[in-house]
């Protein structure tokens, strides 16, 4: 089966053709570099990896190029440095060195290229003059307003084709700043203007600072050409920066095709509230790796089909953790490399690959591994669980799961585990003492729950066993 792929702007799922399957192209929006990557972001690099994977997967290593940019000039990147009193390079350089960390304790592969935007002016301010010359940008006028670059949102007949807004929605979008110097409330800035205290560059219209919106439309140009194959990015970005994307990128190519397939992961909220600072309910990726291994945080991500939303509990995060204990387990059962050469591997692994290939389902593929494993535990064939075994392994790595040596995975998560059984029967006694029965009760539930049973000794101490 070819790969399917849901696509914005067509709404609808479509088989993916790419351009030159020689050179298949993807380009990800990739981080603000101002604060760690909350586990939202995460959702999105994890996603887009592993389409990523599956790319390579079908086209072939060597024929998948994967972009995603660091956004290292922003005016949330100003306004952060300035609250913690920290010079911006030393901001930016150190939260993309956190990203990185964050990234790979997830299992997120690094993309082929990862443009910044601070090396990519030139670019711009070059995408910004071919824009004003064919007349869908203009310089703002006036002395206070001076150096402004705007697209004239009038000029592209096509504009709103990704969102299918109304002109009106558009202007009254959240987003959408109306400004004295703008033409059309609808423009957007290109170019603006550097006070002396926040980073500038030279340009035709002053020292000054590119807007948001240029910066991947150049990014994208430099490193991917003028059409590719996949854009992606959350759901958030389709308006307005995805769609000032288009318009900047096709006017600037005298309309010829920007992307194919524009690909947008679902929302994640924390125990059903929208994730907010304010509300206390946020994540960043490094505090939840305090709370399970990357690999189960990953899985958990993958637990709901990337367009859905996601809705994070520390229930899915604990089911996650169980599930991989399950899966390493079964590659611990003896395993003969000799049977794994066999073409019952590859004929075992396509119904999670086809999964995959139907729009990324996550969710369904993991099934396919739990129903790989039942098949493992059950049969008393060697050969027949050695291919079995492989295809386990290769449908995990699809995903970015089961790279580890089972034993070390085995070990490091029956110790977290203990432990955390440890503070469990710790927390049941200071119940009982206090004679909170119930509290006490649930304590005890909840661990049955987990397969783990307790039981009380006459001297007042708690032992606990596995059910298995
Ligand atoms: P940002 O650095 O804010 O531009 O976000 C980086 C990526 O994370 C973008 O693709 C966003 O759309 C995505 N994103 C941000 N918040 C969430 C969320 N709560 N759930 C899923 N994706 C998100
Ligand atoms: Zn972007």
């Amino acid at each position: 089966m070819p790969l399917v792929l849901y696509n914005s702007a067509t709404r609808r799922k479509e088989p993916f053709e790419p351009i030159d399957p020689q050179r298949v192209r993807m380009y990800v929006c990739g981080p603000t570099v101002y604060d760690r990557a909350h586990i939202g972001n995460g959702r999105a690099f994890v996603v887009f990896d592993v389409l990523y994977r599956l790319l390579r997967d079908i086209y072939g290593r060597d024929h998948v190029r994967y972009v995603r940019n660091i956004t290292d000039v922003e005016d949330k990147i100003n306004a952060a440095a300035r609250a913690n009193g920290e010079p911006i390079a030393a901001l930016t350089a150190r939260t993309a060195a956190a990203f990185h960390d964050d990234m790979a304790a997830l299992g997120v592969l690094p993309p082929d290229v990862e443009p910044r935007a601070t090396d990519h002016i030139a670019q711009m301010i070059a995408m910004i003059e071919r824009l004003i010359a064919s007349g869908h940008a203009y310089v703002a006028n006036g002395n206070e307003e001076a150096g402004h670059v705007l697209f004239a949102v009038a000029s592209d007949p096509g504009y709103g084709r990704l969102s299918g807004r109304s002109r009106d929605e558009m202007i009254a979008g959240a987003r959408v700043e109306v400004a004295p110097y703008k033409r059309d409330p609808a423009d957007f800035v290109l170019w603006k203007p550097s006070e002396p205290d926040v980073p500038g560059w030279d340009s035709p219209w002053g020292r000054g600072r590119p807007g948001w919106h240029i910066e991947c439309s150049a990014m994208s140009e430099a490193h991917l050409g003028e059409s590719f194959d996949i854009h992606g990015g959350g759901l958030d970005l389709i308006f307005p920066h995805h769609e000032n994307e288009i318009a900047q990128s096709v006017c600037a190519h005298q309309g010829r095709p920007f992307v194919r397939y524009w690909v947008h992961n679902g929302f994640l909220s924390i125990d059903a509230a929208k994730m907010s600072k304010s509300l206390g309910n946020f994540f960043t990726v490094r505090e939840l790796l305090d709370e399970g291994p990357g690999e189960a945080i990953r899985l958990a991500l993958l637990s709901a089909h990337y367009r859905d939303p996601l809705d994070w509990t520390s229930e899915r995060l604990r089911r996650a953790r169980q599930t991989l204990d399950r899966f390493y387990r079964a590659l611990t059962l003896s395993r003969d490399p000799v049977f794994e050469r066999f073409g019952e591997a590859d004929e075992a692994l396509r119904p999670v690959k086809e999964a995959l290939e139907d729009d990324l389902n996550t969710p369904l593929a993991v099934t396919r591994l739990h129903e790989l494993v039942g098949a493992i535990n059950r049969t008393s064939s060697d050969a027949v669980r050695s291919a079995l075994q492989r295809a386990l392994e290769e449908g995990g790595r699809l995903m970015g799961l089961l790279e580890q040596d089972p034993l070390a995975w085995l070990r490091g998560s029956s110790e977290a585990d203990e432990r955390r059984i440890e503070e469990q029967i710790a927390l049941r006694a200071a119940a009982r003492g206090q004679r909170h029965f119930a509290e006490a009760d649930k304590i005890r539930a909840a661990l049955a729950a987990d397969g783990i049973l307790l039981e009380d000794k006459p001297d007042g101490t708690t032992t606990w066993w596995r059910k298995d």
